[in-house]
This record gives C-alpha cells, structure tokens and sequence, in this order.
C-alpha cells in the first residue's frame, strides 16, 4: 500500500506545473543560488549529491559555483528525463565533459555513485508546515551514507516559528456578505471542520497579535528521523508594540519556518531562507491552527504589556497516519494579565 501511494507521490513531481511553482519562488530558488554560487571556498572542486534533482537547477547553480562532480538524483523517472536534457542543453552534463551526472531513481535505492563519498548534500526538501511528505527522511539516509565526515548539508538547520493570529487568519470574513446574502452556514461548518485539519493559507503580518517564538530547531547535520516527530512547549507574548493597545484576541495558531546555510560551510555567503509572515510570501505560505474557541479576550484586567505572556501551550508532532501525512496536535490555555487561565 505504501509502495502504491509513494508511487502517487513521484509522479506527482512528473509534472511541469508544481516545478514551475516551486522555480517561481524566488525568496525559494535565490535562497538556494546565494548559497551555491556565493560559497567558493565550499563549493570550488567539491563533490556534491543534489537529493531529488527536479529540473536540476541547485545541480546547475552548483556547477556554476564551482562544483566538478555533482550527482542529480531525482525518483521521479519522467522529471529526471527532463533534467537530463535540460542538463544537456546548458552542456552541463558528463557525457558533454560538464560536471553533472543525472541518476534517475530513489536515492533509498541507490547502488552507487558516480564518486565514493560526496563533500557536499543539497537538497529542497521542505514541505509545508517544515515535514509535509516526509522527504527529509531521504535526505538523512543519503547523509548517513555517502557523506564525507565533517561534509555539508545544505541548508544545515531548519527552525520553527509559532505565533497566535486574530480572526483574519482564518479567512471567513468572506462567507459574512456574499453579494448581498449570508452565507453565515458555511462559516459555521468552516468553522467546525477547521479544527481538524491545518490550513496552508497566507497569513497577512497585521493578523498577527503576539510575538513570535521559536517551537524547535534541528540541526540537519547531526538529527535523526525521528528528531522529526517532537512535542515542544510554547509561550506567546504580548507583541512589542502592544503597549496601551487594547489586548487582542487569538483566534488562531500560526507556524512556520526558516532554513539556514549557515556560516558554518558558508563562509563567504550565509543565507536565510524565511517562510515568515512578516517577509515576502514564499509557495509554503503559512500553517494555520485553528482554536476551539477565541483566547485572550479583555476580561478586567486591562492593557498588555509587551512581553506579557498571553498564551501557553503545547504542540506535537508526528508522521501520520496517512502517508506522508503529519498529525499536529495542539493544546493551549490564554492566561489574563495574572498568569491565570481564562479558558483553553
Ligand atoms: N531540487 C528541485 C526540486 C525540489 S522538489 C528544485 O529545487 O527545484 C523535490 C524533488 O525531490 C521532487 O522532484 C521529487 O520527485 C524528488 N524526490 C523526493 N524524494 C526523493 C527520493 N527519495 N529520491 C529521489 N528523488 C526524490
């Protein structure tokens, strides 16, 4: 059955339309460019394995870095196809004397590489809500195997961000006046349904009422799979700006995430690659938690002060039960200006 569905899974990326989106994102693809052309004391001569090629373009910005042999892996057969010839169009590809060789199939499955050990591991394999289809999982084997000891891993950290969001956050505004008619049902069953699964939705930064904290933080180097599945606690604070404002109410849990080519293998150019809300919006968006119900409201107790803690909570996650699939669970209390619980 998993055979099936990861089948399902490759040819999804056999497609030209999900690559355009993902080669669309510039906050996405320059992040990638920065960090491989930007880096010649990493990259100059290095022997490099792109996991899950696509159309080849980290190989390709990889050879223009410096790179003299870099092995394109991808599992999809017909997008590997196509890399292929692209690869060859740019006279890019080892059988034109370029640095590139494209090997089409599942890294997992690999016999061997054209070269032993590699220096470098690149890869985009971030889903929404940071583990979104699992793909990291990929990324680690291939580490554990033909990285050299003290080789790269691009990017080398992967962050996660919480904050609360009001009411705009969940996007139901719209169904209140439909050319002149309530849709007022449909925002009850929205409202209803929402509780059980995430929202991948752009959060606008004026929905955002606290600050923002960090959930959890991995190290691609060294984590393992299973550093993946995780239960971290959380407390969000009165924004900085929140000073006299009256206290807003938190409809809505919002995650993201940032990944790092950090100073440790990129020397010359560090990147951060920011799926924020408060940055230009990338094709991951945001994720959006709803609450069961409004937290943080104005009881008696007057203005927040920045810092404030106005919320606490807990998240886990964990791969799930569907393939490829996330359970994220969530569990938060909204606390009045006393510390005290006013309602979870
Ligand atoms: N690197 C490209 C594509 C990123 S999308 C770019 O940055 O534009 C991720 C790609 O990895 C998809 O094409 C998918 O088919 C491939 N992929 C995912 N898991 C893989 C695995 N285990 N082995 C080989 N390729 C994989």
């Amino acid at each position: 059955k998993v055979e099936k569905a990861d089948e399902a899974y490759f040819d999804s990326y056999g497609y030209f339309d999900i690559h355009r989106t993902m080669l669309g994102d510039k906050v996405r693809t320059e992040a990638y460019q920065r960090a491989l052309e930007g880096n010649p004391s990493l990259m100059r001569g290095a022997r490099v394995l792109d996991v899950g090629c696509g159309t080849g373009i980290l190989s390709m910005f990889a050879a223009r870095g410096g790179a003299s042999q870099i092995a394109a892996v991808e599992g999809s057969e017909r997008m590997a196809e196509a890399a292929q010839s692209i690869i060859e169009e740019n006279q890019l590809s080892s059988s034109q004397g370029g640095p590139i060789s494209v090997v089409s199939g599942r890294v997992e499955e690999l016999q061997a590489l054209p070269m032993q050990q590699v220096d470098v591991i690149v890869s985009e394999w971030m889903g929404y809500g940071l583990f979104f289809e699992c793909m990291l999982d990929s990324v680690l084997h291939v580490r554990d195997r033909f990285l050299k000891p003290g080789g790269a891993v691009l990017p080398d950290r992967a962050t996660m961000y919480i904050a609360g969001a009001g009411p705009g956050a969940l996007d139901l505004e719209f169904w209140r006046d439909v050319y002149g008619f309530s849709y007022r049902p449909v925002q009850a069953q929205l409202l209803r349904d929402g509780l059980k699964t995430a929202h991948v939705t752009p959060v606008s930064a004026d929905d955002i009422v606290t600050a923002a904290c960090e959930l959890q933080s991995f190290d691609l180097t060294s984590m393992t799979p299973q550093d993946a599945e995780f239960n971290a606690h959380f407390t969000l604070q009165a924004p900085a700006s929140a000073t006299g404002a009256a206290p807003q109410e938190v409809h809505a849990i919002v995650l993201w995430f940032d990944t790092e080519f950090s100073p440790r293998f990129c020397k010359e150019q560090s990147v951060v690659l920011t799926t924020s809300p408060h940055a230009p919006q990338t094709h991951w968006y945001q994720t959006v938690l709803q609450l069961r119900q409004p937290l943080a409201a104005q009881h008696s107790a007057g203005a927040q002060q920045p810092g404030q803690a106005i919320l606490q909570g807990r998240i886990s996650c964990a791969r799930g039960g569907e393939h490829r699939c996330l359970d994220i669970s969530l569990e938060c209390v909204g606390l009045d200006s006393k510390g005290q619980s006013i309602g979870e």
